[in-house]
């Protein structure tokens, strides 16, 4: 952009050289004029302008450069005559521009380039945002990892369960509160373990998007028995099938942060219920869209409705489209929608 200024005198010293914004910067910047016989006045401190003098683009004149500068565009973080223009907003250097720019929430230097990333929509710079994710919460897991591969944070590190004991103690917590807050409860003799990725992945039927923290899993034993029986001259046989025993089982992935687990056992308690209460429903989308939804209403009980979020905003079009189907339905006016629902879904034909 070149931009020339308007001329009074015929002792043009300069000519104006165009800034990104239209004006000028430097000594040799500046249009200086002598100044002419009518003796007018600086727009800017009213002083009678003698001499040398200068004038802008719009045709306004000043005594000084520190008066026209006055009338500059000023920096939007010092305050300083600004130079250039981004994003809206004025500065006087790159320094100043650069303050402006997110701290990166992992290294804490400032980037213009990156993103926002996880539950709290932390700004990551690129460099950080390249880094390992933590299987947990998918922010840098650079502060270890386990024997089975998984990154983990610092922050997810410091409440990590891998111990059997306090996994099954904080899953009792969780079935007691939504017993008594939920209405949510079985008496099956429930069977935990703590387990590394492969383990969990080899039990599991289905994949998911993303990674899976814990899973449930019901087993009948079931004898059957075959009688033959001749009686005059024909032959019968008859089968007959008897329960010999169930198994409950929860698998829980070691190393999840106690907050997380709390999420991961609800969910898997509330197949637990399914399974006792409507155990013919085999669409996974309620399945697994039912575990969802108990585990956000556990989130809520906790005070970390936050964690939602995640659920929300789930693509999967089990867990994810299962999750929104029932918060849906549990905004009916009908108190009894849900149940309404799964009784339904668990009469349909397999
Ligand atoms: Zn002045
Ligand atoms: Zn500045
Ligand atoms: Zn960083
Ligand atoms: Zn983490
Ligand atoms: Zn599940």
């Amino acid at each position: 952009m070149f931009r020339r200024c308007f001329l009074v005198s015929l002792t043009v010293l300069a000519l104006v050289a165009g800034q990104p914004f239209g004006m000028l910067s430097g000594d040799s910047g500046l249009a200086v004029f002598s100044a002419v016989a009518a003796e007018p006045r600086c727009s800017v401190c009213g002083k009678r302008i003698s001499g040398r003098y200068i004038k802008d683009n719009s045709g306004r004149m000043f005594c000084s450069k520190a008066c026209y500068e006055r009338t500059l565009p000023k920096c939007a973080v010092c305050g300083r005559p600004a130079k250039f223009s981004s994003g809206g907003e004025h500065f006087c250097s790159e320094k100043c521009q650069q303050s402006k720019w997110p701290r990166c929430s992992h290294c804490g230097k400032r980037s213009n380039g990156g993103v926002k990333r996880g539950t709290g929509r932390k700004f990551l710079c690129s460099e950080c945002a390249a880094l390992p994710r933590c299987f947990s919460c998918g922010m840098p897991g650079d502060f270890g990892r386990f024997a089975d591969g998984r990154h983990i944070c610092k922050a997810c590190n410091r409440t990590s369960v891998n111990d059997l004991a306090a996994a099954r103690d904080i899953a009792e917590e969780v079935r007691a509160l939504m017993r008594e807050k939920l209405g949510l409860g079985t008496d099956n003799p429930i069977e935990y373990s703590l387990v590394p990725q492969d383990e969990l992945k080899g039990k599991t039927t289905h994949e998911a998007q993303g990674i899976e923290l814990g899973l449930y899993r019901f087993e009948q034993m079931v004898e059957s028995t075959t009688t033959t029986t001749t009686f005059l001259g024909k032959t019968e046989s008859r089968t007959d099938e008897e329960v010999k025993g169930e198994s409950h089982k929860i698998y829980f992935l070691f190393g999840i942060p106690e907050n997380r687990f709390r999420e991961v056992a609800a969910h898997e308690l509330a197949h637990d219920w399914m399974q006792k209460f409507y155990p013919q429903i085999d669409d996974l989308k309620v399945k697994e869209g039912w575990a969802e939804f108990v585990a956000s209403r556990v989130n809520i009980l906790y005070g970390r409705p936050e964690m939602n979020m995640r659920m929300q905003e789930n693509p999967d079009p089990i867990y994810g489209e299962g999750f929104r189907m029932f918060k849906k339905i549990s905004e009916s006016p009908d108190p009894k929608a849900l149940f309404k629902f799964m009784e339904r879904e668990n009469e349909k034909q397999r």
